[in-house]
């Protein structure tokens, strides 16, 4: 699957030209996850990511091309013991699937696509209150005062998300990326709406839509979006 690879190789040319810290996966280190959202009170906040009118953004791209080689943690901007502010704030997640559609199984590529939407939402490492909206692609996150003092770095957070897209079956690698940089915050933000209705197309592709190009209100993503149609009407 190469619908979203045009958006995989912006992201990395932003992120290129920006500069990244690499965290190092080998022998990394799980924080802990509490299993449901914790309620974190303001007084009790060191500081939040992507609130208070900071930009924000979140997407999640999967491709089978081979371009994540391997599990990894970026971080783009001041890591979380680095911060004594409120931060502007990107999680990005790019992902290796196996060939879904080669799989000839699009029972097994809509549930893929959907433990991969459902990770998004269910990770919650202590001291780190997430709050993500489907409707504008935003993520907010409460950082307490407490898990600052415990040694809490987007290095741990981000191998805690890798653990849990790697327990999907067809994931084969995973690339998180953190960015408190507000410039590169703001240059990542326009492509979340492009990989949402990608997302979208894509859904409705896997339920099962009518190929009536002439009819369809998807009809400009799969104009602007390589390998779309070919997916949908079954080309190879
Ligand atoms: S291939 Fe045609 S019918 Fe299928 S989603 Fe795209 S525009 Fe719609």
């Amino acid at each position: 699957m190469k619908l979203y690879d045009s958006i995989i190789e912006k992201t990395q040319t932003i992120l290129h030209s920006a500069g990244t810290t690499s965290f190092p996966v080998q022998g990394g280190r799980i924080w802990k996850d509490t299993g449901e959202s914790e309620l974190i009170f303001a007084r009790d906040a060191a500081f939040e990511l992507g609130g208070s009118q900071n930009p924000s953004v979140n997407y999640t791209c999967v491709t089978t091309s081979g371009i994540i080689r391997q599990d990894e943690i970026l971080c783009c901007g001041p890591d979380l013991q680095q911060l004594n502010t409120d931060s502007p704030f990107a999680r990005i997640v790019l992902l290796e699937v196996e060939d879904l559609r080669e799989t000839q199984d699009s029972e097994k590529a809509y549930d893929t696509i959907r433990s991969i939407e459902y990770v998004k939402y269910h990770v919650f490492p202590a001291g780190y209150m997430v709050r993500v909206s489907a409707a504008t692609n935003q993520e907010q996150v409460r950082v307490s005062r407490s898990a600052v003092k415990a040694g809490i770095s987007f290095r741990y957070i981000g191998y805690t998300y890798i653990r849990k897209y790697r327990k999907i079956p067809a994931v084969k690698h995973v690339r998180v990326i953190f960015v408190t940089d507000r410039a590169v915050v703001q240059q990542l933000q326009p492509l979340a709406g492009k990989v949402d209705d990608i997302t979208k197309t894509l859904t409705h592709i896997l339920d099962g839509l009518p190929t009536d190009c002439g009819h369809c209100s998807m009809k400009s993503v799969c104009d602007e979006v390589e390998g779309m149609r070919e997916m949908h009407l079954g080309k190879h």
